[in-house]
């Protein structure tokens, strides 16, 4: 190939998750003055292509759409080994939902095209806060390149050829899919062990600054961003009620006794109390259960 084939790599800076506040008035998440880390899902990803880096000498770009402080998570990919880094970033981009995101990146990921030839495209499976897993195949729906998720294994790859191979997950089986370039692929965190930033690299990253473009010169439809081009509206956020959590603990001579007091105890929880005195299961439960607990060795 006449040209360094191109990996982009998507990162998202999160809240480390003990730290999570949301704005009551906009419903979004407080990120300034929040401790952030570079979401886990990403280090995978990006180790994915360093890999590929390593093998065929490919061209690795981070790129982020986020507030100015996501410049650390970019720089924490130049750590590992990344070429370069874009930081996306504008006000008008906050409080975006996920298809305000993809708009925005999409736009982003055209520019870096012109500029790059890009040929793979890697995120993670989902991030840690929005966690919906839409900014991959959003992104690849834009592009209009072939998308591959939830991949734990990319098998083989010809830059030459415009082929990849992929192993996924799914719920409940592996499937080996073949397809073109240029993909975009999410990748779940099993699919490799992430290398550690090197030296060199680390004294490069604390001095490097990364591109930075807002929406004007992504020629960015304002309309089409942030809380704007968002459809979806938190129309209020909650953090759920602590579940209040009861603890015995059993002590008796033998495990007959503690599985008798454990049968009890089942019995006499509320729920199954009310399942009890249901007509159609009265006479069932009260034959099954203790059999049932003993079976499992409990
Ligand atoms: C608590 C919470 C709940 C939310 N719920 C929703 C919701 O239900 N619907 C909705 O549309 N939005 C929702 N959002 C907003 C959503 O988080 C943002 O739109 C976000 O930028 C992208 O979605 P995600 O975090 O779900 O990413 P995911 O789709 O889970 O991320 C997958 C991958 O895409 C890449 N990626 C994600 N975000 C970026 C980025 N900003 N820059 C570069 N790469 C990125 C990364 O590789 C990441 O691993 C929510 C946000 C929060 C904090």
């Amino acid at each position: 190939m006449a040209r360094t084939p191109h990996v982009v790599v998507c990162v998202k800076q999160v809240p480390d998750t003990t730290e999570i506040r949301i704005d009551p008035k906009t419903g979004t998440l407080q990120r300034a003055g929040i401790p952030s880390v570079l979401n886990p899902y990403d280090v995978p990803a990006l180790e994915e292509a360093l890999r590929l880096k390593d093998r065929f000498g490919v061209r690795v770009t981070a790129i982020t759409m986020g507030p100015p402080q996501a410049k650390e998570a970019l720089q924490r990919c130049v750590a590992y080994g990344a070429d370069e880094a874009v930081l996306l970033t504008d006000r008008i981009m906050a409080g975006a939902d996920t298809l305000a995101t993809t708009y925005a990146l999409w736009r982003a990921l055209v520019k870096l095209d012109a500029e790059h030839p890009i040929d793979l495209v890697i995120c993670g499976k989902q991030t840690i806060d929005g966690d919906t897993g839409q900014v991959g195949p959003g992104i690849a729906h834009r592009l209009g390149f072939q998308q591959l998720t939830y991949v734990i294994r990319l098998r083989e790859i010809d830059f030459d050829r415009r082929t990849i191979e992929v192993e996924r997950v799914t719920e409940t089986a592996r499937e080996v899919l073949r397809s073109r370039l240029p993909a975009v692929l999410t990748v779940v965190k099993e699919i490799n062990k992430p290398r550690y930033a090197s030296l060199p690299n680390l004294i490069r990253a604390t001095r490097y600054e990364p591109i930075v473009w807002n929406g004007q010169n992504t020629d960015l439809d304002p309309n089409l961003c942030g809380l704007k081009g968002s459809p979806t509206i938190v129309s209020k956020t909650f953090a759920p009620p602590p579940r209040d959590h009861q603890c015995e603990m059993i002590a008796a001579a033998d495990l007959d006794q503690v599985a008798n007091r454990v049968v009890d105890a089942v019995l006499d929880h509320p729920v199954i109390r009310r399942l009890r005195e249901a007509p159609a299961v009265a006479g069932v439960a009260r034959e099954a259960a203790p059999a049932a607990v003993r079976g499992s060795g409990g």
